[in-house]
């Protein structure tokens, strides 16, 4: 049986305004992703979905509980450690592409690399066969505003996984597109997972997306179902 590559135990998350006002988010999340698994993380809006994914992907610390990447603790690293974790392990794909408007498709994807410590060579190789898995291979010198909608996401799912990360963890990626363009951007960021083996935690309202992943969790009450 395969490890997990990422393990939440027990995370509890609670945000408070004034001494009155305690939110309680998450209460107690336990959840494991394995290689190769899309998971879909279903949960109505406010329920803490992108709060639990900030803290899967190390950008926000949990009041307590522990979170393991590839079966070693690293709740308790220190803030540059958990950058590098970061860096190496984990890619993100997020509603609005965020693409940097001045650069190409394969620039924005080089960029991660580069500040990586990948030389400028094998960063463009690695873009190139990127974009090459995303059919877009002849958009690479094309800059955002020159993409449609589903184009740059898809460019925004190539810079995720830059890196070669070991999860990907995605907040609505295709919130902002329409029917048809969700099904393509869709298939594609599936087909990468699995040609990979990536684990992939997906954040989602569409139910027909939820089903096609290999696995559903619901995140109700602050606990995962
Ligand atoms: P979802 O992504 O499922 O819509 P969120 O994780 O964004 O939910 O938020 C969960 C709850 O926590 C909401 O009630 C939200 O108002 C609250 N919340 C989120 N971030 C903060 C914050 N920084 N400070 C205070 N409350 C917050």
């Amino acid at each position: 049986m395969n490890k997990p590559v990422l393990e939440l135990i027990a995370i509890e998350k609670s945000y408070s305004k004034g001494s009155e006002n305690k939110i309680e988010v998450l209460k107690g999340v336990n959840l494991q992703l394995f290689p190769g698994e899309t998971v879909a993380l279903v949960a109505p809006s406010g329920a803490g979905k992108s709060t639990l994914l900030q803290i899967a992907g190390l950008l926000d610390k949990p009041l307590s509980g522990k979170i393991l990447i590839s079966g070693t603790e690293i709740q308790n690293e220190s803030d540059n450690q958990l950058t590098m974790i970061r860096r190496q392990e984990i890619g993100f794909v997020y509603q609005f592409h965020h693409l940097l408007p001045e650069f190409s498709s394969r620039e924005n994807i080089d960029l991660p690399q580069l500040s990586n410590g990948v030389s400028p060579k094998e960063a463009q190789r690695r873009s190139n066969e990127l974009l090459g898995l995303v059919n877009l291979a002849n958009r690479s010198d094309h800059r955002p505003s020159e993409l449609s909608g589903g184009e740059q996401q898809r460019v925004a799912i190539c810079r995720a996984l830059a890196n070669k990360p070991k999860i990907i963890l995605a907040d609505e990626p295709t919130g902002n597109l329409d029917q048809k363009t969700t099904s393509s951007v869709f298939e594609s960021l599936l087909k990468i997972v699995k040609q990979t083996n990536l684990a992939a935690l997906i954040a989602t309202h569409n139910l027909d997306l939820a089903n096609r992943m290999d696995r559903v969790v619901k995140l109700t009450d602050g606990k995962i179902i």
